[in-house]
């Protein structure tokens, strides 16, 4: 079992930019800048939900505050770096736009952004879900975002780049993050349930992979309810009943028996499948419901 309440993802997320799976050109990007000094005051972030925006966005503001920074990684040993990892750093800001997307919390967030850091050198203030701003709050922060002071920086992240204003968008340097392959996320949470002492077999691992469709965050998310449900041996058969999924081979014969007009033997397999307690879809919903964050 997992040692502590605390979330896998929470746990093994990533404290260097090497670490980051999944999405190499950002990062490669965005490291190249950073050691070369050139930071620009906001940037965006869009990409699927999961996918290591907050994560990068994290890593950003402990490497420009590290003072001991390394090719453009944060050390990790010294006491900014230190803060930020445990979560309790006054320079991280992370605001959730959702439910701040009002005028009155970006009025408010404008009187504190000209607050210095007292330790450290920028205060980097993460807006999560920036698409659910108002256009009125929107409005309000395009000055600020356009010009502000040169201690803070801003990162937008959102899964509905679409929904943005181009007058904000315009002013940001975006960053695209991209779904995560299959074979990364099985690999992942190969590493992470091995770590764990957890033995998961690959069958297994890869349908977690899939019903994650790219998030690593939901990937982890379930390998948490695997541990929970079966826990230190992970056999596909558990992580099929947890999802609530059919073995793909009750779904090839049951597509056979339809070609083949066989009524009686479709009624069969429905009845046997259904007594299960499994359904034939996968629904999406069962991962926007796993509340990781
Ligand atoms: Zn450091």
């Amino acid at each position: 079992m997992s040692s502590s309440s605390q979330s896998l993802y929470r746990k093994w997320r990533s404290q260097t930019f090497g670490d980051l799976v999944g999405q190499e050109p950002v990062i490669r990007t965005l490291k190249n800048a950073l050691s070369s000094g050139k930071l620009a005051h906001a940037y965006l972030f869009t990409g699927p939900r999961g996918t290591g925006k907050t994560s990068t966005a994290r890593l950003l503001a402990k490497t420009i505050n590290c003072s001991a920074p390394v090719n453009g990684e944060p050390c990790n040993v010294c006491e900014q770096c230190r803060e930020i990892t445990a979560g309790n750093s006054f320079n991280v800001i992370e605001i959730d736009a959702a439910s701040n997307r009002g005028i009155d919390s970006v009025r408010d967030l404008r009187e504190k952004v000209m607050m210095p850091p007292s330790t450290g050198k920028y205060k980097v203030y993460v807006l999560d879900e920036a698409h659910m701003l108002t256009t009125e709050a929107f409005n309000a922060l395009l000055k600020t975002l356009e010009e502000p002071p040169p201690y803070v920086v801003f990162v937008l992240a959102t899964t509905d780049v679409h929904k943005m204003l181009p007058t904000v968008l315009s002013r940001c340097q975006r960053f695209d993050f991209k779904r995560i392959t299959t074979r990364q996320i099985v690999e992942h949470v190969e590493y992470v349930a091995g770590q764990e002492d957890v033995r998961i077999e690959r069958s297994a691992a890869e349908l977690i992979a899939r019903a994650a469709a790219g998030g690593m965050r939901d990937a982890l998310s379930l390998l948490d309810q695997a541990i929970a449900y079966s826990g230190n041996e992970i056999m596909l058969a558990q992580v099929q009943a947890m999802l609530g999924v059919a073995d793909p081979r009750a779904i090839q014969k049951l597509i056979m028996h339809v070609s083949e007009l066989d009524s009686a033997a479709v009624l069969h397999l429905i009845h046997e499948l259904s007594g299960l307690e499994l359904t034939c879809v996968n629904s999406t919903s069962r991962l926007e419901n796993t509340g990781a964050r």
